[in-house]
């Protein structure tokens, strides 16, 4: 399962860092120490990803011990994009949280710094996580399929929907077309707009997929503007940002 989870990372992280590097030449240009970095904290996370995920495949094919399914009929039809969204806000919960108290900063100096050691991020940094921040990330989805009824394909699109978005969002520009982003769908929705200003001013936009905590617990400041060129300069450092805090 890490050979899995490490080689899903390397392509999905590749492509996306060769299309930004095509769109953008020059772009990770003074970068490479940084890239390094993150593709070694990634392939770290990767290791410990790769063990619960290998714990409930196997329960799930030997012992029959998860709610995963195989036969589309099992469940109604509408309960496949049910389940789909139900896993997505269950994972954005916990992220949301998990990744708030990071934020704290006895922990954030032992844990989370690593994450934001790139300033500005890089597509390589999708899964650049402390072992600590990769334990939290690896148990969710894993946990999740003893509770939520899925079907594997539904579970297959989770993992994709979770893959893309986390290399997209760190990958320096926005993906998806303006009109939705500043749209309707955007308002809740979270693309690479809303994480870069994360990463830019730390204390707000902690979500993964969706705004919904971020809107309640006022921790929302909008998106973030990638017309304005990405400088290392701009990106404060996080000791500025415990100030700042
Ligand atoms: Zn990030
Ligand atoms: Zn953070």
């Amino acid at each position: 399962m890490t050979l899995i989870v490490a080689a899903r990372y390397l392509v999905t992280s590749g492509l996306f860092a060769a299309w930004t590097a095509r769109r953008f030449p020059g772009r990770l240009a003074g970068q490479g120490a940084q890239v390094r970095r993150e593709i070694g904290w990634s392939l770290a996370a990767a290791a410990i990803y790769g063990v619960p995920a290998g714990v409930v495949a196997w329960l799930w094919q030997e012992r029959g011990w998860t709610r995963i399914y195989t036969e589309v009929a099992d469940y109604p039809l509408w309960w496949l994009p049910l389940s789909v969204l139900l896993v997505l806000l269950a994972h954005d919960t916990w992220f949301y949280w998990t990744h708030r108290a990071m934020h704290w900063p006895p922990l954030f100096r032992r844990v989370h710094a690593v994450h934001h050691a790139s300033r500005p991020p890089t597509a390589w940094a999708a899964m650049s996580f402390h072992p600590w921040e990769a334990l939290t990330g690896a148990v969710v989805i894993p946990a999740l399929v003893f509770l939520i009824p899925i079907h594997v394909a539904a579970l297959g699109l989770v993992l994709a929907i979770m893959t893309v978005m986390g290399v997209t969002n760190h990958m320096g520009w926005e993906l998806f077309p303006r009109r939705m982003v500043h749209g309707s769908a955007g308002r809740w929705l979270i693309t690479a707009s809303h994480h870069e200003l994360h990463h830019q001013k730390y204390r707000c936009n902690y979500g993964l997929y969706f705004r919904i905590w971020d809107r309640l617990c006022g921790t929302d400041r909008g998106l973030g503007d990638f017309a304005v060129p990405r400088v290392r300069a701009k990106h404060q450092g996080p000791e500025q940002a415990e100030l700042a805090a």
